[in-house]
């Protein structure tokens, strides 16, 4: 049994709130440790400590930023299979998959080291006769991550490098559910020469949370996790002044035209509905095959896959898919599809059935695959988010019908589109109402230089993570337009002054 606590000011912080949470091993269903839940006052403290550090590191040379990041990087990836072992035991995902989670927030620390070029400004030279104008980015202070349990990895790496690199100080709230990755990060950030201060880890909860969304010393909020809690610290951030960006929660369709190839749309529905247990936010959790035919040759393909699904503990190597993050977690995922039975879907495979009784993992948060046919667009749950293993097949009879679905849902994380038709793909494309889509790609999750975000109740604020997009939401714009020489003297003007002169 370990302990978690926090990382402050470049040194790790015992918690003295003498509240704690659980830490699980979904693998074997044992607690394996506790994780400090921080007071208001100890986020404070890190607060405090970030803002202290803020200045020096502001005006730390973008070089020598780059050069932090640079060798982040090549820690990063010298420390990914202990990185990912860590994450696997606390949230249950395959071990391949949780490389998987470590090397998707390195490209976004290799993103980083590119900030020189990313954070230039713009230069407009003798906009008046004599007078430059030129616009910086600057870094906005101190500033906070809050991230959910299933990236532990990626999602803090996407916030905490592009903060960092702007130049901001950084303190990260991360799930208490898998805490250890981040204060692992927190030793490697100081190997790769990151100052004290620089990056914290306060772990807690919802007061930690609203000690992050209301201190007037954070001056932006960077979060993912679910729907409820997005439009919560949106809502809290925003009334106190922050700038916030708030990713939420999802429900992605895959639509199948007849003309696509069935066999690669099984394979990609296999992977990308049944990995990491469907604990994704863009997992594809609904099929929409368009016409009967493709409909039920799709379901007569999938039943077999998803009844053969390799399932196993998280280390296992033969483990195609692990258990679910908490027994609460796996008993909220059952309770749907208890609600979607009582709602009249067509159970063709049924996960709540699945046993495994390897021994030493009997208790684990385990659950198989599920396929439902015949799912409505008015049954809850369709509209709300499962997050597990189950994919729910709607049949439409026409493109038209198909489109409608993903685009009238309240979620619109992503979707993907299979058809060998080019017109019928640049349709979709175009009038899809989700924020980020495939053709023939099963899951479109944009690359480190490209940047990620939902539509709708999927994400609330403005701008998106990382790429370009997180450049602008950790920098603030200075534009000064500047005369020389002082000698020139044109006497008072009191009209606005225009491009005339
Ligand atoms: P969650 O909303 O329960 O937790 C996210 C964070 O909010 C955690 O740090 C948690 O401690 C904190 N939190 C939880 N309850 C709170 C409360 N009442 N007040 C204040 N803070 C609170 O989400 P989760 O279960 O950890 O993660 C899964 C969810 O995240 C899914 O809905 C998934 O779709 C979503 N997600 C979205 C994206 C995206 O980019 N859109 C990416 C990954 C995950």
């Amino acid at each position: 049994m370990y302990n978690r606590h926090h990382y402050i000011g470049g040194k790790s912080v015992e918690g003295t709130s003498g509240r704690f949470g659980p830490i699980f091993n979904p693998s074997t269903g044992e607690q394996q440790g506790k994780v400090a839940l921080a007071s208001k006052e100890e986020v404070e403290a890190a607060i405090a400590n970030a803002e202290a550090a803020f200045p020096e590191w502001a005006a730390t040379s973008v070089v020598k930023r780059a050069r932090v990041l640079q060798n982040l990087v090549h820690i990063l990836y010298r420390e990914k299979d202990k990185l990912a072992e860590v994450l696997s035991s606390e949230h249950g995902k395959v071990f391949s998959d949780a490389q998987g989670d470590v090397q998707r927030g390195l490209e976004v620390a290799e993103f980083a080291t590119g900030i020189p070029h990313l954070i230039k400004g713009e230069y407009s030279d003798n906009v008046s006769t004599g007078i430059d104008m030129y616009s910086m980015r600057k870094p906005l202070g101190v500033v906070a991550g809050i991230t959910p349990f299933n990236f532990p990895a990626m999602i803090p790496l996407w916030m905490s490098c592009m903060a960092i690199a702007c130049g901001n100080t950084f303190i990260l709230k991360p799930s208490e559910k898998d805490p250890s990755v981040t204060l692992m990060f927190a030793d490697l950030w100081k190997e790769a020469g990151l100052p004290d201060g620089v990056f914290n880890v306060v772990n807690g909860d919802k007061e930690a949370v609203d000690t992050v969304c209301t201190d007037p010393r954070v001056k932006a909020v960077s979060f993912v996790g679910s729907t409820p809690i997005a439009q919560y610290v949106y809502a809290t951030s925003t009334a106190h002044g922050k700038r916030c960006q708030a990713m939420g929660g999802a429900k992605n369709h895959m639509v199948v035209m007849p003309d696509a190839d069935l066999d690669q749309v099984t394979d990609a529905l296999v992977g990308a509905a049944y990995g990491s247990a469907g604990e994704r936010c863009m997992a594809i959790s609904v099929a929409v095959p368009v016409g009967k035919a493709v409909a039920d040759k799709m379901v007569e393909m999938l039943k077999p896959r998803v009844e053969a699904l390799r399932i196993g503990h998280a280390m296992d190597p033969q483990a195609e898919m692990g258990p679910l993050v908490t027994a609460d977690h796996l008993a909220k995922v059952r309770g749907y599809l208890d609600l979607a039975e009582q709602e009249g879907t067509s159970i063709v495979v049924d996960g709540r059935k699945f046993e495994y009784n390897m021994q030493g993992f009997e208790k684990g948060y385990y659950m198989g695959g599920s396929l439902f046919d015949n799912v409505k667009p008015e049954m809850r749950s369709y509209k709300e988010e499962i997050f597990g293993p189950t994919l729910q097949i709607m049949r439409a009879e026409s493109f038209d019908e198909a489109i409608a679905l993903p685009t009238n849902h309240e979620f619109g994380n992503g979707t993907t589109i299979y058809t060998r038709d080019g017109d019928t793909a640049r349709e979709y494309v175009n009038r899809v109402e989700v924020g980020m889509v495939g053709v023939n790609v099963p899951i479109p999750v944009p690359l480190a230089f490209h940047t990620f975000g939902g539509w709708k109740s999927s994400a609330f604020g403005d701008i998106n993570q990382h790429g370009t997009e997180g450049v602008r939401f950790f920098t603030k714009t200075k534009t000064v337009t500047s005369r020389w020489p002082t000698g020139i003297r044109s006497g008072a003007e009191f009209v606005i002054p225009t491009l005339n002169s």
